[in-house]
């Protein structure tokens, strides 16, 4: 008889996890809270090999994805080049991936279906859903990210930790940009760095119009926010109400909008401010690490976010959970028992995630530390470089040394 699995989590991580499962053989079904399709959402991601790999192996298909750049450079206040580099790399928007996904899972998808708790009886799992709907299988793949139902009632002591800044993010039509800022931008992988923040950004694919390609600008800026006088106040809603760790864009209050793009005038090089005025739906994210003791527990497997939250620095969110699922249909194809498969997995992946938060520490620990005291920052400071900024962000180079 067929092993059955269940998906918590109709996101980039589930997705991987449903389409790879279903390769080796696995009766799978995906079960996402949202109601509606995620499709629309999200913004730029960096991708690095491992990605295209398993985008490949999962869909069946190789068909490119992303905008290619050929380097990154530095601009200053006034626009000119501090340094620049040649370093070609692909960068690809969020949508895009999870919509080349979502076209192969057909019927194994489901919408608006929320887990509220699991079950291990024996040697096998039950999920429960609001509704009162329950489904038993031989395994459960939690992928429902940061605020993982699953993990909660597993690891309840493992929560997301703000680390004293937030990300401005953003996605504009490469349409809406001036020439100028079009010719500055679009070839590189770009960034800035005003005292104490960092803006980068680079061109993602965009959505086609009559059959022709278009492309879009993302971009992530890093700003410091003291957690009981800034971050409060970021996170008081339109509608009045006080959010916890997260708030959605289209809740955020206009007076905090219009600080942000005054700011970007006042700070960022002309076509980054440019981008920043032009951003129709601003995005903002606290910035957390998030560390899960385990990856396993009896026939239960976390990945991507609900595993490890990284920090943006490496870009490396959208590659983790593909490489989370990859090795988890890897392992099961390898092993008849699933035991012996969820065990390796976790020597595996557990590392593996708690090397990334710990490059992902590092590459912040300049953002990290203004919230500190003079001579902190000053022994900080030393540690930072446009050079040394441009040269290690959204790489995974080197990784075995992190
Ligand atoms: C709509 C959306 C847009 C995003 N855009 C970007 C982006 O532009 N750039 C970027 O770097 N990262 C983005 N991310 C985050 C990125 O997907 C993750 O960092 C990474 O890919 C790991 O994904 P994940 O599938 O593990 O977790 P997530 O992407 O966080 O997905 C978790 C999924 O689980 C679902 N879920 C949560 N709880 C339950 C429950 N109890 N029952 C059922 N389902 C549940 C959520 O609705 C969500 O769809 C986005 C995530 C989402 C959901």
């Amino acid at each position: 008889m067929r092993k059955r699995a269940i998906v918590i989590g109709g996101s980039i991580g589930g997705l991987f996890a449903g389409l790879l499962l279903r390769r080796i053989g696995w009766d799978v079904s995906i079960h996402e809270r949202a109601g509606e399709e995620l499709g629309a959402r999200g913004a730029g991601i960096v991708t690095h090999d491992e990605l295209h790999e398993a985008l490949t192996l999962a869909t069946g298909h190789s068909e490119p994805i992303g905008v290619s750049v050929s380097g990154r450079v530095v601009l200053d206040r006034d626009g000119s080049v501090v340094c620049e580099a040649s370093r070609p790399q692909v960068l690809a928007s969020w949508d895009r991936v999870w919509q080349r996904l979502r076209a192969c899972t057909g019927g194994i998808y489901h919408h608006g279906h929320t887990l509220v708790s699991v079950e291990q009886p024996g040697n096998t799992v039950v999920a429960n859903f609001a509704g009162g709907e329950q489904i038993d299988a031989d395994l459960l793949i939690a992928a429902d990210g940061i605020q993982s139902t699953v993990r909660k009632q597993l690891f309840p002591q493992s929560q997301p930790q703000y680390v004293g800044y937030i990300a401005w993010r953003g996605l504009v039509d490469e349409s809406e940009l001036s020439p100028q800022a079009r010719d500055r931008l679009f070839d590189r992988f770009g960034f800035c760095l005003p005292p104490h923040e960092q803006m980068l950004g680079y061109p993602v694919d965009g959505i086609d119009r009559d059959g022709k390609a278009t492309c879009r600008y993302n971009y992530v800026w890093y700003r410091p926010a003291h957690p009981e006088f800034d971050l409060p106040r970021l996170l008081k809603g339109s509608d009045g109400q006080q959010y916890a760790d997260a708030i959605p864009p289209n809740r955020l209050h206009p007076d905090v909008v219009d600080d942000m793009r005054q700011a970007a005038e006042r700070l960022l090089a002309p076509p980054f401010a440019e981008v920043v005025r032009r951003t129709k739906t601003p995005l903002l994210q606290p910035i957390v690490d998030l560390e899960t003791p385990s990856m396993i527990q009896g026939r239960i497997a976390l990945m991507g976010d609900a595993a490890f939250v990284a920090r943006p620095h490496v870009g490396a969110g959208v590659t983790k959970a593909a490489g989370d699922a990859r090795a988890l249909a890897d392992l099961l194809s390898q092993h008849d028992d699933v035991d012996i498969a969820l065990t390796a997995y976790q020597k595996q992946r557990h590392a593996y995630g708690q090397r990334i938060i710990r490059r992902t520490r590092h590459l912040g620990a300049y953002m990290q530390s203004q919230l500190l005291s003079d001579e902190q920052r000053a022994l900080a400071e030393k540690h930072r470089s446009p050079r040394a900024v441009m040269d290690e962000t959204a790489t995974m180079q080197d990784m075995e040394t992190w």
